[in-house]
């Protein structure tokens, strides 16, 4: 038998989304538990940025100031290397925020410190290593989860269901939730390089007739991200690692002294890129928010944020109807129709850029042209605060609206 348990509001997965809207909820005076898979929140690089929006939303809650404690770095540009030409493509110093910049800080760290604030009210819980198998229903209606925990199976009943469990969402699908898919022109192989004193300080992509490659530097290493075409990786691998590392070190010269700490295949993970929609992001008793609604292009490096503002809209129009115990379909409607079209307008930027700009860069052979985009943001360094703006705010940036219970 099942062990059985009820909160007000049960959610699915412990990643930005689902962490974020635990901690709203709870503040709120709701009954939350977020039941996450994993044992801790240790495991690969998933990004590690902290987008200016997501820092106001810190600030709104009051824990920016202790959040910059923890160790990070702060990137107020990102530049670019388009063949010979090369630039800053944003400069986030004249976003109208507190924190004009990306912070980069390990992904564990920030869903730790949400774990430690969100623990600090009373109606909030976590499971760890309870992995969620399925969902239940009762006559149409999705009315909670059910789960596997080292104490056994549990069935988890509550009022409200938010699937916030990532791209491979095990909700989405046991829902029957209809996708919508975009394709991508390439994946993703991640690595690290250590980072040496003098060494350049800020994120940058480099852009190559047939490769494209991107450094985000993380303190004492650089985390890298050699793109390639999609489904090509055999062939790397066929080619041998040897030619991978003069591959890096031709498109980063300053790293050609340090290639050889690539010992083997393993140290170099696959993303393989998804972009995708639900055409509804609920059902009666569901709703999905984050990766699970929208899995997002690494384009931009702006999941993370996404998903943290669909929490906070999420706890903005769901806070007050679950304090009475009447969200209905209608509210859960809200939710979607605030947070699909930045989605939509992000999505949509990112396959323009995909197949503009990365689809024809990395079928190539000759030397690389700038696109006419990226020479006007040369020409003209104003335009560079509108890709800042939209990376590192978004389309709509949300505000905390919903109920602290416990304010004075
Ligand atoms: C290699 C890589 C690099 C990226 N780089 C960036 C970047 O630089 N910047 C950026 O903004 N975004 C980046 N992203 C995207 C970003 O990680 C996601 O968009 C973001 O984490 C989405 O947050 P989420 O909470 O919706 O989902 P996730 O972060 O995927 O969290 C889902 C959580 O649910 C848990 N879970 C899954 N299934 C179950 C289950 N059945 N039961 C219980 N728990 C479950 C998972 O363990 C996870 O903790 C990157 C992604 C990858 C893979």
């Amino acid at each position: 038998m099942a062990n059985q348990i009820t909160a007000q509001c049960c959610i699915a997965g412990g990643g930005p989304a689902g962490m974020m809207l635990g901690l709203l909820l709870a503040r709120a005076g709701i009954e939350v538990l977020v039941l996450e898979k994993h044992a801790d929140f240790l495991r690969d690089f998933r990004g590690d940025t902290i987008h200016p929006s997501t820092l106001e939303v810190m600030h709104e809650l009051g824990l920016l100031e202790d959040l910059l404690k923890l160790p990070h770095q702060k990137a107020r540009q990102i530049n670019a290397q388009f063949g010979d030409l090369a630039l800053t493509v944003a400069d986030f110093s004249h976003l109208p925020v507190r924190c004009p910049y990306i912070a980069f800080m390990p992904q564990w760290d920030f869903l730790n410190f949400l774990a430690e604030r969100a623990g600090r009210y009373p109606t909030f819980k976590l499971r760890m290593r309870a992995e969620v198998t399925d969902i239940i229903e009762d006559a149409g209606d999705i009315v909670g989860l059910r789960a596997t925990t080292p104490d056994g199976p549990v069935d988890l009943r509550a009022g409200l269901t938010v699937a916030a469990d990532g791209r491979h969402s095990i909700v989405r699908t046991r829902a029957g939730m209809e996708i919508d898919e975009f394709g991508a022109p390439m994946d993703v192989l991640w690595f690290r390089l250590s980072w040496r004193p003098g060494d350049p300080e800020n994120p940058m992509g480099r852009f190559q007739n047939g490769r494209i490659f991107i450094m985000l530097n993380r303190g004492d290493y650089w985390q890298c991200g050699f793109v390639i075409p999609k489904g090509s990786l055999a062939q790397h691998q066929d080619r041998g690692l040897p030619a991978f590392r003069d591959g890096i070190a031709q498109l980063a010269p300053f790293v050609a002294d340090r290639v050889a700490e690539l010992q083997d295949w393993a140290s170099i993970k696959l993303l393989t890129v998804q972009v995708d929609r639900l055409r509804r992001w609920y059902r009666p008793g569901l709703l999905c928010i984050g990766d699970a609604a929208h899995a997002m292009s690494p384009v931009g490096g702006v999941g993370i944020n996404l998903a943290i503002q669909d929490a906070v809209a999420a706890a903005n129009l769901l806070a007050p109807p679950l304090r009475t115990g009447g969200v209905t379909t209608d509210h859960l409607c809200r939710v979607q129709r605030r947070r699909e079209s930045p989605t939509r307008v992000t999505q949509r930027m990112q396959i323009l850029i995909q197949n503009r700009v990365i689809r024809r860069t990395l079928g190539g052979t000759e030397p690389l042209a700038p696109p006419l985009a990226v020479k006007l943001l040369a020409w003209f360094p104003v335009l560079r605060r509108l890709p800042a703006r939209l990376i590192g705010m978004g389309a709509r940036p949300e505000h905390v609206q919903s109920p602290n219970a416990y304010s004075a």
